[in-house]
């Protein structure tokens, strides 16, 4: 059924001063009586109804889908849609359905834009503010329409898949941006270069009474003075205007045992394959909105729509100060960058609206069921460890070089718009380099990578000829956040973290057993040193109940082993 067929009777009457005016029909959510939200048909038709009806509203696409759709993109504005005019404004950009089954910001953001096409109030704002609006970046997820996609959420009736076609979580991959939703997303935020960022969504976990939880960066992963913007006006301005509008909002955090939010809360930094994780590494303030999967459709929607409203109007004065603020963080000229942190271990007490629960051994499973009651709301007094301190820092060199044959490494930087330059010549560099041991792989894969658990690294230093066509990245540029997070091995979501290095923990030449008797007995003959070696290694009862790697050790010993094994091919130049 078409839907403006199906709802045609409901207008709202145009009034801005718009060559385009037109009667605007409610949206699709407000038409069902706020229960359902419209499959991605619909949306793109309310879509081109917007850019029909006003001109302060452009549709456009920003990029396909992995089944080849169009990816849409409202944008509005009253001074035009050119993002190289446009770098006097204040930009916002909003993300909805990256999962696709938590529609609630969807739903939020074209209300919005039809207010902003009816309402005159908001060319005012729209001559400061320029508004992106993705409503679906997970198309392909959004495709896959139905009531059985979200176990545990109440509404809409029927929604969209979390992953997109590959079955990868969109919104574990701003980092690597391995799909064509997440590349055409980095080229819209390349083009405009927002100077804040929305991403909607519904959150599983415990039942309390907040309708939203809120993401920021503010655990020190970002510039200090951006991080004070959110800390000290951002956060204060957005829970006191939330409060007046009638929803209770707290951080996004986790419980120290799960669903039980007695044990505490404790807070943490994302890593940017998170989306406002990788917008923080980019300078720009990004807000995580997690309504409650318990509550209605219409709160979660109607307490989305608030949250961007009230972020819209804040921005309206504050857009000049924050792109200042902005220009002086993409300036840093620090040593060193923080790149992973951890509670240190204190906490402060804040009040918890919590609902009352209990937890009893389940005759079915025997495990524990945990029973809320949310007609009974509880006001919990909880440790919330929420000081962060650095765990993972790692020094800026000047710059780093990329051999040839990582080609893949230098095609990601650029994606994000890094500068890499090409080496004409063979060129001899004195880099330092990683050299890795104890490296453990995780047992299952993670977005189909099979990603590196945990190792051991120590630096060493050396003079390396890299060939023509490898790459150098000077340091100093404006993404150097994003640079290191992904090149610095212990950074949470880096490349070698991610699995894209593995290729270099795999020993690819091997010695024949009776090759290596011979040799061994030659090397210990002529070699001390080695022989006392030897001697030390074989009170390891592992060690020497290993008779392949006692042979694979003295090949390690020996001038035919391979030196690039378990060495970081990334090097590490300091002038
Ligand atoms: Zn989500």
């Amino acid at each position: 059924m078409k839907y403006t067929v199906l709802f045609l009777s409901l207008f709202f009457l145009f009034s801005c001063g718009s060559e385009k005016a037109k009667e605007i029909p409610v949206t699709y959510f407000e038409a069902s009586g706020f229960t359902k939200t419209p499959d991605f048909t619909n949306t793109l038709e309310y879509c081109r109804i917007l850019d029909q009806s006003s001109d302060l509203i452009q549709m456009t696409v920003i990029g396909k889908s992995y089944l080849g759709k169009d990816i849409p993109l409202l944008m509005a504005s009253a001074s035009g849609f050119d993002p190289a005019k446009s770098k006097d404004k204040t930009v916002i950009l909003i993300e909805a359905c990256i999962h696709a089954g938590e529609p609630d910001g969807k739903d939020a953001g074209l209300m919005l834009f039809r207010d902003f096409a009816t309402n005159p109030a908001w060319e005012n704002v729209l001559k400061n503010i320029t508004v992106l609006f993705i409503p679906v970046i997970n198309v392909d997820g959004h495709e896959r329409f139905g009531p059985y996609n979200r176990i545990n959420q109440n509404g809409p009736d029927s929604m969209g898949w979390r992953t997109n076609a590959q079955n990868l979580n969109l919104n574990r991959d701003f980092i690597n941006a391995e799909t064509p939703e997440i590349q055409a997303f980095i080229k819209l935020f390349n083009q405009w270069d927002p100077d804040f960022f929305i991403d909607c969504h519904t959150t599983d976990g415990a039942d309390y009474q907040y309708a939203i939880t809120y993401g920021m960066e503010t655990a020190g992963d970002m510039d200090s003075a951006l991080t004070h913007w959110q800390k000290e006006v951002y956060l204060p301005y957005i829970e006191t205007e939330m409060q007046k509008a009638g929803y209770l909002i707290f951080p996004y955090v986790m419980f120290r045992n799960w669903h039980d939010p007695r044990s505490g809360l404790l807070s943490y930094a994302s890593n940017p394959m998170l989306s406002q994780g990788y917008t923080a590494q980019r300078n720009c303030p990004g807000l995580l909105i997690e309504t409650h999967m318990l509550k209605d459709y219409k709160t979660r929607v109607f307490s989305t729509y608030e949250m961007i409203k009230n972020t819209i109007s804040l921005l309206d004065g504050e857009g000049k100060s924050l792109k200042d603020m902005r220009k002086n963080a993409f300036l840093f000229s620090g040593d060193s960058l923080a790149l992973d942190f951890d509670s240190n271990g204190d906490s402060t007490m804040v009040d918890f609206l919590g609902v009352e629960y209990s937890s009893e051994k389940s005759d079915l499973t025997q495990g524990l069921w945990f029973k809320y009651d949310n007609t009974r709301k509880a006001t919990f007094n909880l440790p919330y460890f929420n000081v962060l301190v650095p765990s993972v820092t790692a020094s800026v060199p000047d710059a780093y070089v990329i051999p040839a044959a990582w080609k893949i490494v230098a095609e990601k930087l650029r994606l994000h718009g890094v500068k890499v330059d090409e080496i004409n010549e063979n060129t001899k560099y004195k880099v330092t380099r990683y050299v890795f041991s104890d490296v453990v792989f995780r047992p299952t894969p993670y977005e189909g990578k099979q990603r590196v658990e945990s190792f051991t690294m120590k630096e060493v230093i050396d003079s390396v000829i890299y060939p023509a066509g490898s790459f150098y990245v000077n340091a100093r540029q404006p993404l150097l956040r994003v640079i290191m997070h992904m090149l610095e091995p212990k950074a949470p979501a880096s490349l070698l973290n991610f699995g894209y290095f593995n290729v270099i923990f795999e020993q690819k030449e091997y010695t024949e057993s009776y090759v290596m008797e011979t040799m061994a007995r030659e090397m210990l003959k002529k070699d001390t040193v080695l022989a006392a070696e030897f001697k030390e290694k074989m009170k390891d009862p592992s060690f020497a109940s290993n008779s392949y790697g006692i042979l694979n050790w003295f090949y390690s010993k020996s001038p035919y082993w391979d030196k690039n094994l378990n060495v970081y091919p990334v090097g590490k130049l300091y002038k």
